[in-house]
């Protein structure tokens, strides 16, 4: 089927109780790995493209890629940016295709941050498209210490104010997990989820999940969380099976025979967030 907006399908995970994983494409062999996945699974997907993606693999290429693929497939398939670092790369998102818009301002004051989002809000509804926004700070990896992830967390008050002027679909929220990480080991702070989402009433998004343990999900998509970035994992994966490969065959010149093995290790990670997100069978 054609491309669907991500509104419908976080506002079905929020009534329902489970959360959508949003995985982060790269090329070809993600799309591929992620729709499939989903396809098994019976699952709604979200793909999304980071900035450093559509510099890697050009904006028009992911868009006509994803369009491609969601089209052949069975199941509803959003594209969504993620991350937007500027109100003019969410503009060029909305006109290329993109069925899900973010403006990342968590550097940027309140103010301004809440200036901008409202700005692309704007342009957004007047084609249909949803956005998600961030408050409060979901950090990198190896750049800050428990204190920092805890003073960066978003502030529940604030976070009602920050909806309340934007219109926002959806609120990224920083509540202990940190982007990049390789080990399952981030503390979350499930009451702050909670508090947020009893204020906002709209879909919360998690970031840096590669991170939370199974524990992790099943305490927070009940507390207010429907949508679930993967990023690091799947890169992991996917490069983990590639050097097997190679390790396997040194002399292999073939790249299909190295990407393979790595988009089939991708699959089975997003089959297996699938199911624990509670998303299987929910397409
Ligand atoms: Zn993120």
């Amino acid at each position: 089927m054609a491309l669907v907006t991500g509104k419908e399908l976080l506002e079905d995970a929020r009534k329902r109780g489970y959360a959508v994983g949003a995985f982060n494409a790269n090329n070809l062999e993600y799309v591929q790995a992620i729709i499939e996945a989903a396809e098994e699974e019976k699952a709604p997907v979200i793909l999304q493209a980071s900035q450093g993606a559509i510099k890697y693999a050009g904006l028009d290429h992911i868009v006509a890629m994803v369009k491609v693929s969601a089209e052949k497939a069975t199941v509803p398939v959003v594209l969504h940016l993620d991350h937007g670092t500027d109100f003019l790369q969410n503009v060029r998102c909305l006109r290329a295709g993109f069925t899900s818009l973010m403006f990342d301002g968590s550097s940027l004051s309140f103010e301004k941050n809440a200036a901008i989002t409202k700005k692309i809000v704007e342009i957004a509804h007047a084609c249909n498209v949803p956005v998600e926004a961030e408050l409060g700070k979901v950090p990198q990896a190896g750049q800050v210490t428990r204190e920092d992830v805890e003073a960066l967390m978003t502030d529940p008050e604030e976070a009602l104010k920050f909806v309340e002027i934007t219109g926002i679909d959806s609120l990224a929220v920083a509540v202990g997990s940190v982007h990049a990480m390789r080990e399952q080991s981030a503390d979350l702070d499930i009451d702050r989820i909670k508090k947020i989402s009893e204020l906002v009433g709209i879909p919360l998004v998690l970031h840096g999940a590669s991170g939370v343990t199974d524990e992790g999900y099943k305490d927070a998509i009940p507390a207010g969380i429907c949508k679930i970035n993967i990023a690091t994992e799947l890169n992991k994966a996917c490069m983990k099976a590639a050097k097997e490969a190679i390790a396997k065959d040194p002399n292999v010149i073939d790249l299909r025979k190295v990407l393979k093995p790595g988009r089939e290790a991708m699959k089975e990670r997003v089959k297996a967030k699938m199911r624990l997100f509670g998303t299987s069978g929910k397409a």
